[in-house]
């Protein structure tokens, strides 16, 4: 494509907005289409509106963390890396901070100064944002971009059209999965978008009873038959219908299309830090300072109060009963529950609570080198409109940052 082309960005968040950025510093005059008010919707609630714009690491540990087509990602994370990233915000502006897991954020610890400076980098470009302005649908003649078509029937004629629509999750921020709408009219195929960082909810009902508690240092377990699916340390909590937190979030990345064919087995262990042996002995210690308490009297110590009657229903022992009455046998059951408090992972919360989508254009018809349709010339997908999706820590929105930098810099 020669200098100074008119190029169409569907999508005002951070993708959209970064390859508006950088393509206009190239002398390409840019139009970028955002349906919502204002730009950056989504950025703004990222890191619960800290934003953890990206992960301080290297582009292998960025590799690792991405659970969908890493090896689509090669050429942008090579091209534009966590500290490019960095530099980029730093230099315009914006210091930043690195934090426990190399989560990187504004200083400020306002997302709102992410968004000011991209806004500010599109002013001083020249790029033209329509504000309240949906596009409908692509304009492609003769397996070529060349335009949209907004609200009323409107033309925009343009020599390439960017998607960079988003996913489908936290659809009230303006990510409605119009995109993929937009890649199958231009012949794509779409690998099924499922909700991914999110909760997940389990058979048990007695979640419920603990709803809110906390878990922290806990290993979470989860298992199709005998073959380990994910097994991480961290904190996690309970919920109405499930469990959710950090630890969850991450393993439903990695569990959630096994749990589209079927229910799997959770264990979580409450005292990893506890043999089993040791945290037998702890326990007879226990029973032998109160020999007379009552069993539902005696797990103060050991755990937090809003699970103690459920771990007494699971356990099967008289909650009345005298310690010394308790049984090797039932003390050992105890001391299985608490090693492995088991649960039943049905499937995941939904869209609008999901932090990510997993799926999307499928990343087999997208050149990884430039980002440009194998199918439509002119046509680019960036962000998380596209088949690639990783764990928390700021890797998704390096996804967005770096795919766009590609499309920018294939221009
Ligand atoms: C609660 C929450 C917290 C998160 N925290 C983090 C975090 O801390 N770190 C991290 O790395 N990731 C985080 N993420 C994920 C991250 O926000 C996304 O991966 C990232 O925003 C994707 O960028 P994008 O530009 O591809 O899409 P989006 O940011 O979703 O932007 C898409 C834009 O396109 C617009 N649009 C859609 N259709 C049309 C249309 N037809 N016409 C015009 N405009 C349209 C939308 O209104 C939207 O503004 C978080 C997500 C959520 C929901």
């Amino acid at each position: 494509m020669c200098r100074m082309s008119r190029i169409a960005v569907i999508g005002g968040g951070a993708a959209g907005m970064m390859f508006a950025v950088l393509a206009s510093e190239k002398g390409h005059q840019v139009d970028l289409f955002e349906k919502n008010e204002k730009l950056g919707k989504k950025l703004f609630i990222t890191g619960k509106g800290r934003c953890n714009l990206t992960n301080n690491c290297d582009e292998q540990e960025f590799l690792q963390a991405v659970v969908s087509n890493p090896r689509f990602l090669y050429s942008a994370i090579y091209g534009w890396n966590s500290a490019d990233v960095m530099d980029f915000f730093e230099k315009a502006g914006v210091p930043l901070k690195t934090e426990r897991g190399n989560r990187v954020f504004p200083c400020s610890d306002h997302s709102s100064d992410i968004i000011r400076c991209l806004e500010k980098k599109l002013a001083e470009n020249h790029v033209t944002v329509h504000l309240n302005t949906e596009v409908r649908s692509l304009l492609i003649r003769e397996e070529k971009a060349c335009g949209l078509v907004l609200e009323g029937g409107v033309v925009f004629q343009a020599d390439a059209v960017v998607v960079a629509s988003g996913g489908k999750t936290y659809p009230q921020t303006g990510s409605s999965g119009d995109g993929y709408r937009f890649a199958e009219e231009a012949g794509h195929t779409i690998k099924d978008p499922e909700p991914s960082l999110v909760s997940l909810t389990t058979e048990e009902a007695c979640v419920k009873e603990m709803q809110g508690l906390s878990l922290k240092n806990v290993r979470l377990t989860i298992e199709r038959g005998r073959k380990k699916l994910y097994d991480e340390f961290g904190e996690m909590l309970f919920t109405h219908n499930g469990i959710s937190g950090p630890l969850v979030l991450t393993a439903s990345a990695r569990v959630g299309r096994e749990l589209k064919k079927e229910k799997l087995a959770a264990r979580i262990d409450l005292k990893p830090a506890l043999e089993r042996d040791k945290l037998d002995a702890r326990i007879l210690r226990d029973f032998a300072e109160a020999p007379n308490r009552q069993f539902r009297n005696i797990l103060g110590g050991l755990l937090p109060s809003s699970m103690i009657p459920v771990m007494v229903g699971l356990s099967g022992i008289d909650p009345n009963k005298r310690i010394h009455d308790i049984t090797k046998e039932e003390r050992n059951r105890l001391v299985d529950l608490i090693k492995g408090f088991p649960l039943t992972i049905t499937g995941t919360g939904s869209f609008h609570e999901a932090i990510i989508t997993r799926g999307g254009v499928n990343v087999k018809e997208i050149d990884p080198g430039t980002m440009e349709s194998r199918k439509v010339s002119g046509l680019y997908f960036i962000g998380e409109v596209l088949d690639v999706d990783a764990v928390t820590g700021g890797f998704n929105l390096q996804i967005a940052w770096s795919t766009a930098h590609l499309a920018a810099d294939s221009l």
